[in-house]
């Protein structure tokens, strides 16, 4: 393995100036569950290492307002127990508790699978259908951006040199809503999504449909928002009809990779199915009646 500084700062500012000294060789260290694989087969060399573990607020669920503040650094074990997290918002905390194994999910954190930038991160798609903002700290100071802009490319995101993720951000939500999430995967556990769908509806008083936002993963480059998924639903009460239009919009969308995993039809037939079957339990849980 490589040589590189490690660094363990106890404020974000301090971070900051580590991640932005090395001109660009600097990696944020969280779980480590990626860095540390990535680092011992040679996939990245960095020379710079800043572990921020150590920032108070880092670490942690807090409810603010009528919705919740994740640190950037909690392991999805700490989520996966958040009782209040757990009723309010399931398809994220059910999609962070995909992660891995129990030994991973002590570790593994949001932060590094959204910037891990796999277009198969089980809990990307239902971060961005919760409409997940995240806190950026930087340079140039501190920005809240929507969680689906910070992925751009299979590896790859929109953090500018120096920039770490602080905190994310999950809203409040209306009476009868609610989320879920469902993946397809080739064994039990311990393995990546060949597909992966996360649904988030809210419905009005006679359970029919008024707001829903569809995301799928590992049928792309990142995870995808597919509005025309989302229409199919708003206005219905989850008929077949709804049900038929919302799957042909999910395989519309898709542009997956073909591989011994799952071929491009397998992947796109998957993907409708999973929305479908996604979009059932959210509705079941916001309460709907089909
Ligand atoms: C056995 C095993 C099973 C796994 N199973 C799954 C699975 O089922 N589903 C799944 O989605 N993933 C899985 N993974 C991958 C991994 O566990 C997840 O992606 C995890 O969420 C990564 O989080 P981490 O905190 O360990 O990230 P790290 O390894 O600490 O970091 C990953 C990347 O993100 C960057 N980073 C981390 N934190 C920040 C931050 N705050 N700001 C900016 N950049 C940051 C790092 O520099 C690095 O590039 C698995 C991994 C292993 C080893």
């Amino acid at each position: 393995m490589a040589t590189f500084t490690y660094s363990a700062p106890k404020t974000v500012e301090e971070a900051v100036r580590a991640l932005s000294s090395a001109n660009g060789a600097a990696r944020v260290l969280s779980g480590g569950t990626d860095l540390l694989v990535q680092l011992r087969t040679g996939r990245t060399k960095p020379a710079v290492i800043v572990d921020v573990k150590r920032i108070p607020g880092l670490i942690g669920v807090r409810a603010e307002g009528d919705g919740f503040v994740i640190g950037a650094a909690t392991p999805c074990a700490v989520i996966g127990e958040h009782p209040e997290l757990k009723t309010v918002w399931p398809g994220v905390v059910e999609a962070a508790r995909l992660i891995g194994s129990t030994q991973v999910q002590g570790r593994a954190t949001l932060a590094g699978n959204l910037c891990n930038a796999s277009p198969a991160a089980d809990s990307v798609p239902a971060l961005i259908a919760a409409r997940a903002t995240c806190v950026l700290a930087g340079p140039g100071g501190q920005r809240e951006v929507p969680v689906e802009a910070i992925a751009t490319g299979p590896g790859t995101t929109s953090l500018a040199p120096g920039e770490l993720v602080v905190e994310f951000r999950l809203p409040g939500r209306p009476p009868r809503s609610a989320d879920a999430y469902l993946r397809f995967i080739p064994r039990t556990e311990m393995d990546i999504a060949v597909v992966g769908a996360a649904v988030n509806v809210a419905l009005d008083a006679s359970g029919t449909c008024r707001e829903a936002r569809i995301v799928l993963g590992a049928v792309a480059p990142t995870a995808i928002l597919v509005p025309e998924a989302a229409a199919a639903l708003v206005g219905s009460r989850l008929d077949g009809d709804a049900l038929r239009r919302l799957d042909a919009a999910t395989r519309r969308a898709c542009t997956p990779i073909d591989d011994k995993r799952g071929t491009v039809e397998f992947r796109t037939r998957v993907a409708g199915v999973l929305a479908r079957r996604a979009a059932g339990l959210a509705f079941q849980r916001a309460g709907g009646s089909q």
